[in-house]
């Protein structure tokens, strides 16, 4: 299964980046009228880092997955794969157990320092469209790799399930990052049970206590069980102000990469 997961990489690119590409073409045609002069550098800056995040993964995948395993070996938790649960059970309880240690993740790296510096460039964008959504600086991606992984091998998740939950979510996070104004009926009722473009907007929020809410991934539940929840009307939204106050972001192409590096 191991294998599967390392040998998988090529056709998860491809479905990645036509979803991506489906996805942008869509914003596009719907945010139609509003141009921006500075779509296409920034888009230039979250592309260079997306593939640098996706080459740096790849890169070291065989030590992510070997660390998963020494940390589950070292621990000898149950593993939830030997509960004998019927599989629709197994699958359903794994899809919850996933999208919670991403949201508990999600929260440590907004309120531990070195984490954040490295968040931070997710959050440094000026700008929420569908590029906003790739924009993770390399480093996050390996730490949080492996220490996602690492959690899910310690559960005993099925690495089938994971797999799957990384294309579902990595998909519906390309939709939430839309610069799109749904009906908001329609948002409302979706943000019952997942996370929408009107409630991920404000994690972006330059109002701190607002980037330090809505930190779902998938489930918007969560947010609402821990506290976490905060919402706007959609005439406040579209207003609001995008990025990070405390810190400048780097600015050209390669600027985003050496954020983490910097001090305010
Ligand atoms: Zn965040």
């Amino acid at each position: 299964m191991a294998d599967f997961i390392i040998e998988a990489h090529d056709w998860q690119f491809a479905l990645t980046l036509g979803v991506f590409v489906a996805v942008a073409l869509i914003e596009q045609l719907v945010s139609a009228g509003r141009p921006r002069a500075d779509r296409w550098p920034r888009w230039a800056a979250n592309i260079v880092l997306f593939a640098g995040g996706f080459g740096a993964v790849v890169l070291v995948s065989p030590w992510i997955l070997a660390t998963a395993t020494w940390v589950q070996q070292t621990l000898g938790f149950p593993p939830l794969a030997g509960l004998g649960l019927p599989a629709w059970l197994l699958i359903v309880l794994s899809l919850l157990l996933i999208d919670l240690v991403g949201y508990i993740c999600h929260v440590v790296s907004h309120w531990v320092p070195l984490l954040w510096r490295m968040h931070r460039t997710h959050h440094s964008d000026e700008r929420f469209d569908v590029s906003t959504s790739i924009r993770h600086h390399p480093l996050e991606s390996v730490v949080s790799g492996a220490v996602q992984l690492s959690i899910y091998a310690v559960l005993g998740v099925p690495l089938l399930v994971v797999l799957a939950y990384g294309l579902a979510a990595t998909a519906w996070q390309f939709l939430h990052h839309m610069d799109v104004r749904l009906p908001e009926w329609l948002d409302r009722a979706l943000r019952v049970v997942v996370v929408t473009p009107g409630m991920h907007k404000l994690h972006h929020s330059l109002d701190h206590a607002e980037a330090n809410s809505n930190f779902g991934v998938l489930f918007s539940f969560w947010d609402r069980l821990f506290g976490t929840y905060r919402r706007r009307t959609p005439e406040s939204r579209a207003t609001m102000g995008i990025g990070v106050t405390d810190f400048p972001p780097g600015r050209g192409i390669l600027g985003p990469l050496l954020e983490p590096f910097r001090s305010r």
